[in-house]
């Protein structure tokens, strides 16, 4: 078969770099397309020399204005600005667009890939988070396909093929219970910066690594799971469980539980997003039965970990609710790693500008985009007033 061509939009971050792993030990199944990087562009460059895509968009002007581009392949195209994206995702010889960029700012070469028809390896679930309902819309008229790359949805997914939709009964989250799984509220309160970036299991880019330590990554992926299975939030269980082996369950009526394992590497997952519904040996790690190993499993504490509630019930609401807690989260986020505010204000702010926004249950995207912008001024405003 002749290779697939591959758009990968964040290349030079954790997932981006894994999946350029998985491509260059894909044995010519797949080729890049084009490859996309906001700051680090020498490692742009660098992954242009030993890919050759035929385009590479540097997103932030002022880094690649800064930058002399002569090192780069005769056969490549540097493209600069992120409006580049959105045009070069919808070419006809792209197959796969992997959005693998981290927030709001992946919106919009995820809705272009949407929009183009593409299958799309979602690695991106702010996107689903702010604008799922809309997105799986717009995935369905253009005949696009969403395949997840987050490792509890790709279980999900994978333990879904086990049974009808009709089936299930219930779908169960697992949660690694980040580094501050043992915190009493009081240690929450006095967390720094470096203990939140220092995840037990996971290498992961800054935001989701705080993101992980709040629990609001598990938020997140409810409403994302919300979404991409059309599964009502009175069926998405989370549960912890420190080894991140077991990547998440599916329950069926009859009580059978599916799981799907593998150690914690995210080469598997991109993977499969990439060559579903075919599977190949890649280059993700392996379990080992021959050694001994326990799991474990408990389940998550709402009160040292109240980020969990917000995503519950911007599950249930819909509407709205999704775009107001991404927006908040990543501004408190930022605030958090910038030294402005306390780890447990995360949560805070992102409740305050939850409970204070004008609820609609049906909102277009541009209203969307609007409250994800009020959401960041709202949480710089109870930062200077609290
Ligand atoms: P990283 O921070 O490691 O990488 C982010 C990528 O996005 C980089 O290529 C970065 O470019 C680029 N980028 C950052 N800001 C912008 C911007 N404003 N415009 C365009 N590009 C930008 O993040 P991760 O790889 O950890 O996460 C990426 C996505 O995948 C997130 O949505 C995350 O939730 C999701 N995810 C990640 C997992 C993981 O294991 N890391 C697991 C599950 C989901 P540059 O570095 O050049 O500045
Ligand atoms: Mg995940």
């Amino acid at each position: 078969a002749s290779p697939q061509s591959v758009a990968l939009l964040g290349a030079t971050g954790s997932i981006g770099r894994s999946t350029l792993d998985v491509i260059a030990a894909s044995e010519g199944r797949y080729v890049c397309h084009l490859l996309t990087a906001h700051q680090k562009l020498d490692e742009l460059a660098a992954a242009a020399r030993q890919f050759v895509p035929r385009y590479i968009v540097a997103t932030d002007p002022t880094a690649a204005a800064a930058r002399d581009w002569s090192d780069l392949p005769e056969e490549t195209e540097l493209r600069i600005g992120p409006d580049a994206i959105a045009e070069l995702v919808s070419h006809a010889d792209v197959d796969i667009v992997v959005a693998a960029i981290v927030g709001r700012a992946g919106l919009e070469g995820t809705w272009a890939a949407l929009e183009a028809g593409k299958r799309v390896a979602l690695a991106n679930k702010e996107t689903l988070v702010l604008a799922g309902g809309l997105a799986m819309r717009l995935a369905a008229e253009r005949n696009a396909q969403i395949l997840p790359v987050d490792s509890e949805h790709s279980a999900i997914f994978q333990a879904l093929q086990a049974g009808q939709q009709s089936e299930v009964a219930r779908i169960i989250l697992t949660a690694s219970g980040g580094p501050f799984r043992h915190h009493s509220q009081a240690q929450l309160e006095q967390v720094t910066t470096a203990e939140a970036l220092n995840h037990p299991t996971w290498k992961m880019g800054p935001k989701i690594t705080v993101d992980s330590a709040t629990m609001m990554n598990k938020a997140l992926e409810v409403i994302e799971a919300r979404w991409l299975f059309d599964m009502p939030a009175d069926k998405i269980d989370v549960v912890v469980h420190p080894q991140s082996v077991v990547h998440s369950l599916v329950e069926y009526v009859d009580g059978s539980v599916m799981a799907q394992l593998s150690p914690p590497d995210m080469k598997l997952p991109i993977q499969y997003a990439m060559s579903f519904p075919e599977r190949f040996p890649g280059p993700a790690r392996r379990l080992d039965f021959t050694v001994a190993s326990s799991w474990e499993f408990e389940p998550p504490d709402l009160d040292r970990f109240p980020a969990l509630r917000l995503g519950k019930e911007a599950a249930e609401r819909g509407g709205t609710t999704g775009a107001v807690l991404n927006a908040a989260n990543e501004a408190a986020v930022q605030s958090f790693l910038d030294g402005e505010i306390s780890f447990t204000d995360i949560s805070r702010a992102c409740r305050a500008a939850l409970d204070s926004h004008d609820f609609d249950p049906t909102p277009t995207i541009d209203q969307l985009l609007a409250l994800d912008a009020w959401a960041r001024r709202e949480v710089s405003a109870w930062i200077t007033c609290c």
